[in-house]
């Protein structure tokens, strides 16, 4: 396993001085897909209201208790026209599906949280559900994803609290390279990729700590800001313990603390899921920070991402792991 990071100096003039800055290029260490880290200060309003916004959103969302019932597009097969209830959480079919099987999971009965508002039932009560869902799917080649976008400047069309359930017969092309990329690794080292990169980070200044059965560390080449993985110790989603899935939940709780100290609101997670895989792919866990939501947010996607398929980060994941760890 090679954590491969190459340098470049930029030299820029101001004011009649010449000031030198640095880029890290890094080499993610399984699928040698780059990031790059501009070490620069990010001018981010964080301080902008959206009061407006979210009582305006609140008057037509679709997932507020009042409106869900009539609104919610049901599953006519597995959930039989039902919608599934467990706390807070609330399962019903995306009316967008994005895959054959595409379920939206309402986590909160608030139309809005605060990200240390997020408690660990709102993930561990979804995280049942989706179990109970994948228990009832035809034996078959499957690719399963669970994935949460929270506020607009991270893609999310309606703000109230959920996380996506895309389960597809066709890989998306990430998975898919982490899945041969997983493969070739397993074959050359005779144990599986997470396994490994757990015992490798473990004593490392990458390497945040521990909840129930999950280690938790930042990523060595960031596709975000303050990406952290988690690697869980059970490999299949599916049949993951109340321990497992409790530890998870508290996890996500404690990096979503950490981003609201650093003064975000927003952020994308998924779960690459193990399931219906061989051993060399255990589900894994990954979670960034967006650009915070106001009134005049910027899109922090643009064209190296969009075409290039390289995120750029303005932080180094040795500083913030240091952070959240004497936090956690
Ligand atoms: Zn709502």
């Amino acid at each position: 396993m090679e954590f491969r990071k190459e340098l470049e100096i930029s030299k820029i003039l101001i004011g009649g001085k010449v000031e030198e800055s640095a880029v890290e290029i890094r080499y993610d260490p399984l699928t040698l897909q780059t990031s790059r880290i501009v070490k620069k200060s990010l001018p981010m309003d964080v301080s902008g209201d959206f009061e407006e916004e979210i009582t305006s959103s609140k008057t037509w969302c679709p997932f507020c208790n009042e409106r869900v019932e009539n609104l919610a597009a049901r599953d006519p097969e597995i959930m039989k026209g039902d919608i599934w209830k467990r706390g807070e959480c609330l399962a019903f079919s995306n009316i967008m599906p994005y895959s054959k099987y595409s379920l939206v999971l309402r986590i909160a009965d608030e139309h809005y949280l605060r990200l240390s508002d997020f408690k660990r039932s709102h993930f561990f009560d979804a995280f049942k559900l989706v179990q109970e869902y994948l228990s009832k799917l035809p034996e078959q080649k499957l690719y399963i994803t669970i994935g949460m976008n929270y506020l607009k400047s991270a893609g999310s069309s309606v703000m109230h609290p959920h996380i996506q359930l895309v389960i597809s017969e066709n890989a998306t092309d990430f998975f898919a390279r982490l899945e041969w990329s997983a493969f070739e690794f397993m074959e050359q080292n005779g144990k599986d990729y997470w396994t490994a990169l757990v015992e490798k980070e473990k004593e490392g200044e990458r390497y945040i700590g521990r909840t129930q059965k999950t280690d938790w560390i930042s990523a060595f080449a960031p596709k975000g800001f303050y990406h952290f993985l988690g690697v869980p110790e059970e490999k299949d989603f599916a049949f993951m313990s109340d321990e497992q899935l409790s530890g998870l939940s508290e996890g996500i709780t404690k990096i979503l603390k950490f981003y609201e100290s650093k003064g975000f609101n927003a952020f994308n997670f998924t779960f690459f899921c193990g399931d219906r895989i061989g051993k060399h792919f255990k589900t894994n866990f990954h979670i960034v920070a967006r650009t915070p939501f106001s009134k005049y947010y910027w899109c922090d996607v643009f064209f190296s991402k969009l075409f290039h398929d390289e995120s750029i980060t303005f932080f180094l994941p040795e500083d913030y792991a240091r952070e959240l760890r004497s936090v956690w």
